[in-house]
């Protein structure tokens, strides 16, 4: 009998387990067990034809219309073509010098094709399908392109398979069609002792789920659709629990770790700090100043995320967090995701902090501390001296990018991280900084982000961090007003556009426009038709914008000639800033009114939003102009249109969500794993997850390390080895 960790090899055979190893990277009988059907056909039903995309890999019902073996004209051998009709529309399948076949490919007969569809001529079809033939009165035996091959009889499934009232219809490869998968999946079913279910009978009844082995036979080999659905919410289940096993681990093992604690202190930098605000604190702010005042109290580390719309005040909540700890004694790091949002982080701290950010300079106030820059960029002399105040530790506050973290910078007592736009950063990138505390002691951490984050995604994503959120913005800050403007049915807007550009600067503010590349390379076909910086900022200046100071910013410009131009856009010295996404983030002119945003549609929905959020940021309107090129109804006219429709960020997330894949949102796609998510959705199963967060948590508490549970431990280790897990946090 078979256990899920044996090799399939044991069970189906050398030759059928290296192919399904080679096909698929199924390699033991739980690999196979977790390749669940895609979908299920019912007995006898045609799959519609009509729908088939191009290029998509696909396994159909369908029945066999007309048969054709010609001679080819040009060379030796011949061409079948087969064509196969699902009653309605008709595919026509080639083979190429494979004559034999029309021994079994008769006409009228039934059976399934799997193949990958293309376009010849104007019309789909598939080339050298693999194939199924049922059996029917006239033909007793069923028969497959694949019984020659490495699966010899597992490759046409049993009678019992054809009489299934659902049929499962599996992820297949070339070599290893569906029907194949299927017959392995039963004969190792068959061989499978009952496995040991990881959930007592006390948290399945808990949680109304079935048991795993009625769960893995439910959903290969299900009667009607209600065990389907009974059996994938019990394998969904373990898919979430796993998780935030893992998650609440974490969380654990952070509470073990030793933070300094940074208890509030009267009459010092913080409290002075905020005697000198210009502004009262918002409801919010104050909240969350709070909570965060409590966790650096501490003496285990913070690890929390702040998330806030664009303009509601991160910064500010940032900064007085890090008096507290320079109070304290210790010092703090701020991580930028790029130079140019380093520096004006910088610019802006030292101008909140006024003198009480000038220690050493003549005008500083007595508890004054010292801000220090560090980037890339930086000469060699300036970078010594920043080093230098690092480490001895004269400055209280360090603003860096990438810098910080690849250099060898050596912080005197660092207790508190502050990393901007987490998802510029990776998770070790962020872990790196908190290595550097004193005597093994880990900093405190804050993250902040201005891309709201749907639930989901912060119950798994960030599951690590406590959230805090500000929801209101400062009082004084006025709404941004969006329009598309649609270039193909209305060109005469983008005039308009660029009236209201100059309208802006002569009342006296100043406006982006946004391009998706520079345009100082050469153009590939795609790009032609966009707009770039360098082109459309000597365009506007000599046309539409005449007369107006336009200058540009882009990302292959030197650090300090991007510094000297947001210098001179913060300074009101250029009216029109010509720029690619490198103002993305956390750029804050107060002044800048208006927004041109080009070639929309390059934008995701996220993106948009946040480009938008460097309008209205003072007391004045704030209007956002979507230039599109994309059709009306197009998916892409859709979402600018969304996007201009709403200023409520975390709808917008929660759409974002839904235009991208999964395994997008999990990071997985890019690295090219497969996700062991199978069946679990960030966007449908809210529900599921936040169930499996209470029960992970319970469990954790109770027996940290699961010592007490070796069916859960064995569950989490299998669906999430230890890379995943990082792929999960850096996604
Ligand atoms: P975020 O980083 O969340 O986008 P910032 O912290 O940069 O927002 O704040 C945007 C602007 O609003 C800054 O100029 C800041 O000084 C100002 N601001 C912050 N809090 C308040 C407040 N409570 N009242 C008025 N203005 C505020
Ligand atoms: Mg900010």
């Amino acid at each position: 009998m078979a256990q899920l960790s044996d090799p399939l090899a044991d069970i189906l055979g050398e030759k059928a387990g290296a192919a399904l190893a080679k096909a698929l990277e199924l390699h033991t009988v739980s690999d196979l067990l977790r390749h669940y059907p895609r979908r299920y056909a019912t007995g006898g039903e045609l799959t519609t034809i009509a729908g088939l995309d191009e290029d998509t890999h696909v396994t159909i019902m369908a029945k066999i219309a007309k048969v054709e073996l010609r001679k080819m004209q040009q060379r030796k051998g011949t061409i079948l073509t087969l064509t196969i009709t699902d009653g309605r529309s008709e595919l026509s399948c080639t083979y190429f010098n494979q004559p034999g076949l029309v021994k079994e490919l008769v006409k009228d007969r039934h059976g399934l094709f799997a193949g990958k569809v293309s376009k010849y001529r104007r019309a789909l079809q598939l080339t050298n399908p693999q194939y199924l033939l049922l059996p029917d009165e006239d033909h007793p035996q069923a028969c497959s392109s694949e019984s020659g091959g490495p699966f010899g009889l597992a490759a046409v499934p049993d009678e019992q398979y054809f009489t299934r009232p659902l049929l499962p219809v599996y992820p297949a490869a070339a070599g290893v069609p569906s029907w194949t998968i299927a017959q392995c999946v039963r004969v190792v079913l068959e061989a499978l002792d009952e496995p040991e279910d990881p959930l007592s009978a006390d948290l399945r009844a808990e949680h109304r789920l079935i048991s795993l082995s009625a769960a893995l036979r439910g959903v290969h080999l299900p009667e009607d659709t209600a065990e389907v659905e009974a059996a994938r919410a019990r394998l969904r289940f373990d898919e979430a629990l796993s998780l935030q096993l893992v998650l609440a681990q974490r969380r654990q093992a952070d509470a073990q770790r030793r933070a300094p604690a940074c208890p509030p202190r009267e009459n010092a930098l913080a409290a002075a700090f905020d005697r000198r605000l210009p502004f009262a604190l918002t409801a919010g702010q104050v909240d969350v100043g709070r909570e965060v005042a409590a966790d650096l109290a501490e003496t285990h580390p913070m690890s929390r995320l702040l998330q806030g719309e664009v303009g509601s005040g991160k910064t500010v909540v940032a900064l007085r967090a890090m008096l507290a700890v320079i109070d304290a004694g210790r010092q703090t790091a701020l991580l930028a995701p790029t130079e140019v949002l380093a520096a004006q982080h910088a610019r802006s701290l030292r101008e909140l902090l006024g003198p009480l950010g000038r220690a050493g300079e003549l005008d500083s106030a007595e508890q004054a501390t010292r801000i220090t820059l560090l980037t890339g960029s930086m000469s060699i002399g300036a970078k010594r001296k920043a080093l230098l105040d690092i480490v001895t530790g004269e400055s209280g506050i360090v603003i860096g990018t990438h810098a910080l973290i690849q250099e060898t910078v050596q912080f005197f007592d660092l207790g508190l991280v502050v990393v901007d736009e987490q998802h510029r950063f990776g998770v070790e990138q962020r872990d790196a900084l908190r290595g550097r505390g004193r005597d093994g002691a880990t900093p405190h951490l804050l993250v902040m982000t201005a891309t709201p984050i749907p639930r989901t995604v912060a119950m798994t994503v960030f599951g690590d961090l406590a959230v805090s959120t500000l929801r209101e913005l400062p009082r004084g800050r006025s709404p941004i007003v969006s329009s598309v403007v649609p270039v193909l049915e209305k060109p005469a807007w983008l005039e308009r556009a660029w009236m209201r550009v100059q309208e802006e600067v002569r009342s006296g503010r100043q406006a982006y426009v946004v391009c998706s590349r520079i345009g100082d390379d050469e153009q590939t076909d795609t790009q032609q038709e966009t707009a770039a910086v360098l082109e459309l900022a000597a365009e506007l200046a000599a046309g539409p914008l005449h007369g107006l100071r336009v200058e540009v910013l882009h990302g292959r410009m030197p650090g300090d000639e991007k510094d000297a131009v947001m210098r001179a856009f913060a300074a009101g010295e250029i009216d029109v800033l010509v720029a690619t996404t490198v103002i993305e983030v956390g750029v804050d002119v107060p002044n800048a009114t208006a927004m041109v945003v080009m070639d929309a549609e390059r934008f995701g929905v996220s993106q948009l939003h946040q480009l938008r959020g460097r309008v209205g940021r003072g007391g004045h309107a704030g209007l956002c102009l979507l230039v599109t090129s994309a059709p009306q109804g197009s998916p892409a006219r859709e979402r600018i249109e969304a996007v201009a429709s709403t200023v409520d960020g975390f709808e917008l997330a929660q759409l974002d969500l839904e235009q991208r894949r999964e395994g997008d949102v999990l990071g997985v796609a890019q690295s090219g794993r497969r996700s062991s998510l199978r069946l679990l959705s960030l966007l449908r199963d809210g529900d599921v997850i936040a169930a499996a967060r209470v029960q992970a948590q319970a469990i954790v508490d109770s027996d940290p390390r699961l010592e007490h549970h070796p069916g859960l431990a064995q569950m989490v280790k299998s669906a999430l080895d230890g890379e995943r897990v990082d792929y999960l946090a850096k996604a």
